[in-house]
């Protein structure tokens, strides 16, 4: 039996710190030249796609729970290598706190419900955060243009035919009020939360998109409000995201804010 206590509503801005590269087509169909492209709107401003947002921090939530415990690492791909977790039983699901934010592929083993928590929302650019002295700079009207090459390593020069030119979005560039809705079902949904700001804590810490080791994608979560529409709410349509019914105030708006001062943002999850 499944319960539905309400919706916890974050929001907040990611600021890109370095060049983040989120792939769309290969091979420049929107551009000639450009080798990669990144994933833009039919506008073509770039985006982030909620996808991308969630898997990585799934990713990265579930290498720190395996650094915990090397059992929790249980999926291998054909081929033997440990790809990542998947809940194998009903006991172990009921513990889990990534099988329940994250989601579980539907499997005969767990007679439980299993509805995933956490929803991602797509997070579109900010066209403000493209000043004219960046614009002046850029390739394209949103976005950098950046040449890579793999370095053969014996002679410390190019390798032939290596020369790619690679679209990324610029440094300062921010992807406002992006949104992740949590809904909760039970009351320990509220503890396990915390683990969504811990792994936007990892994440600010690793990177977003690709060619993360040769330094793009790195981010930032700033101006993060968070609000609790319980089912009630919806009842009587008090679900309006407005200044004063932000949970975090006082409360810091950056995930390692929150993640120090989340026993008290529970305690106002009633
Ligand atoms: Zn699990």
């Amino acid at each position: 039996m499944l319960n539905f206590l309400g919706k916890i509503i974050i929001q907040g801005d990611i600021v890109v710190k370095t060049g983040l590269r989120i792939g769309g087509y290969a091979g420049g169909l929107k551009i000639g030249g450009v080798d990669l492209n990144v994933i833009t709107t039919p506008e073509g401003k770039p985006y982030i796609p909620g996808s991308s947002l969630k898997g990585k921090l799934r990713s990265l939530i579930e290498r720190k729970l395996a650094a915990e415990n090397p059992q929790f690492w249980n999926v291998k791909d054909n081929k033997g290598n440990i790809v990542g977790h998947k809940c194998q039983s009903s006991e172990e699901y009921q513990l889990c706190p990534v099988c329940k934010i994250w989601g579980i592929a539907v499997t005969e083993e767990l007679n439980v419900p299993t509805p995933t928590r956490l929803i991602v929302c797509d997070a579109y650019l900010d066209d403000k955060s493209i000043t004219p002295q960046m614009k002046d700079n850029l390739e394209l009207p949103y976005t950098e243009i950046k040449f890579e090459t793999a370095i053969n390593r014996l002679t410390g020069t190019a390798l032939h035919g290596s020369l790619r030119q690679i679209e990324r979005v610029p440094a300062g560039a921010v992807f406002k009020d992006a949104e992740m809705i949590y809904n909760v079902f039970d009351e320990e949904d509220k503890n396990i939360l915390k683990n969504i700001f811990i792994a936007l804590e990892l994440l600010e810490n690793d990177y977003l998109g690709g060619m993360g080791s040769r330094g793009y994608g790195r981010v930032a979560f700033q101006n993060i409000r968070i609000y609790w529409n319980k089912r009630e709410n919806y009842e009587t349509g008090e679900i309006d995201l407005i200044p004063e019914r932000v949970l975090n105030q006082d409360l810091g708006t950056t995930p390692a804010e929150i993640v120090r001062n989340f026993q008290q943002l529970i305690e106002k999850i009633a």
